[in-house]
């Protein structure tokens, strides 16, 4: 059974067979909260008959949101701390994120901005904010690349995105476009040629950062349509949440960045999740994440190792958090292989 539309209540997904409608009540307060939003392509790929279905647990409102632990934060990666005008975020010198969106065509219930997006977040920025984000981006030549996120940037319309495009097009100094959208996985087929065409500016490398977590998620209609923005001349790169009840298994985690590679998408980062509220069903161990990508190494193929890194809470940015394979100590370096054998470097003559 495939829903015809996005299904954003908790009747929706009583009515689409997904929610028991004994549970309508205590859902309805998780829903209260959170924003919900489940696509036609995503209700498809559940397994109504599995109660643990990774696809599912990435999209159903559950009851364990409600849970708000103290480290837990609003703003979990600090971005209210380095924005100087609304709509960008400025952490590192080069680059910026401008958010022009705050909506989603699905609402993830790990998301590390789940106080921020939705139908009561931050909104879309309207002319004069976005024109204020664009001077700011002028103004300042250290800006080399223009990070578009949110939200999801993919659900403008190709008008809106083209005049971003245009915009960002007459600024010398910005030279990569980037937008991080879950859309060619959740809604591919929105990914047409009007949408492709906007992406594209003259002089300008644009990048589609996508965003996937489980190997269902590349259905043959999500990889076509990663295949069009390639063929269009799109370089594309991934990103995955490391998520405990989803991919937290080295086999699991492996064909979905095998199957990344397939799709000509460069495996680029595995996100510890963030401290958002009500998502530590979600998180494991750091030293547990560290397991698992070590386990990477050496099975699978290089092009297929994403770099595990967490956002520092307060706005200190992004740090790799993968295990050392070298150390330092009694005058020599100790390197590890992948199986865990210690060599000396350099090797004693
Ligand atoms: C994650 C992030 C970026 C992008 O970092 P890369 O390492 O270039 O992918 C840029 N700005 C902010 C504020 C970020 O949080
Ligand atoms: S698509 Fe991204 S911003 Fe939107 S809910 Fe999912 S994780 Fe959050």
């Amino acid at each position: 059974m495939t829903a015809a539309r996005t299904l954003k209540t908790p009747q929706d997904l009583a009515d689409a067979g997904l929610l028991d409608r004994d549970r309508l009540a205590e859902i309805q307060t998780v829903a209260d909260r959170y924003a919900i939003a489940v696509t036609p392509a995503i209700a498809g790929l559940i397994n109504r008959n599995d109660p643990a279905d990774p696809i599912a647990r990435q999209f159903l409102p559950d009851p364990a949101e409600l849970l708000t632990l103290p480290e837990e934060r609003a703003d979990p990666i600090g971005d209210a701390a380095h924005s100087p005008v609304k709509g960008i975020v400025h952490r590192y010198p080069d680059r910026v994120l401008l958010k022009a969106v705050h909506v989603c065509p699905v609402y993830c219930r790990f998301c590390f901005r789940r106080e921020m997006v939705g139908p009561q977040g931050e909104g879309t920025l309207g002319p004069d904010e976005m024109a204020a984000a664009m001077d700011y981006i002028r103004a300042d030549t250290d800006i080399w690349e223009v990070i578009l996120t949110g939200g999801d940037p993919l659900v403008l319309s190709p008008r809106r995105l083209a005049a971003i495009m245009e915009a960002l097009g007459a600024i010398p100094h910005v030279k990569i476009v980037r937008f991080h959208t879950r859309v060619p996985v959740v809604d591919p087929d929105h990914i047409d040629g009007a949408l492709i065409a906007a992406l594209k500016a003259s002089g300008k490398t644009t990048y589609v950062a996508l965003h996937a977590n489980h190997p269902r998620e590349l259905t043959d209609a999500a990889r076509a349509a990663c295949a069009r923005l390639i063929d269009a001349g799109i370089a594309m790169v991934s990103q995955t949440v490391l998520l405990r009840g989803v991919n937290d298994d080295p086999a699991i985690l492996g064909a979905l960045m095998k199957g990344f590679v397939e799709t000509r998408i460069k495996p680029y980062y595995l996100h510890h999740p963030d401290l958002a509220p009500g998502t530590s069903h979600f998180r494991m161990e750091i030293a547990e994440g560290q397991k698992i990508v070590s386990a990477l190494r050496g099975t699978i193929s290089g092009l297929c190792q994403p770099t595990y890194v967490l956002d520092i809470p307060g706005g200190h940015g992004k740090a790799v958090i993968g295990e050392n394979a070298i150390r330092y100590g009694d005058g020599c370096y100790s390197v590890a292989d992948f199986r865990g054998g210690e060599h000396r470097y350099p090797p004693q003559a």
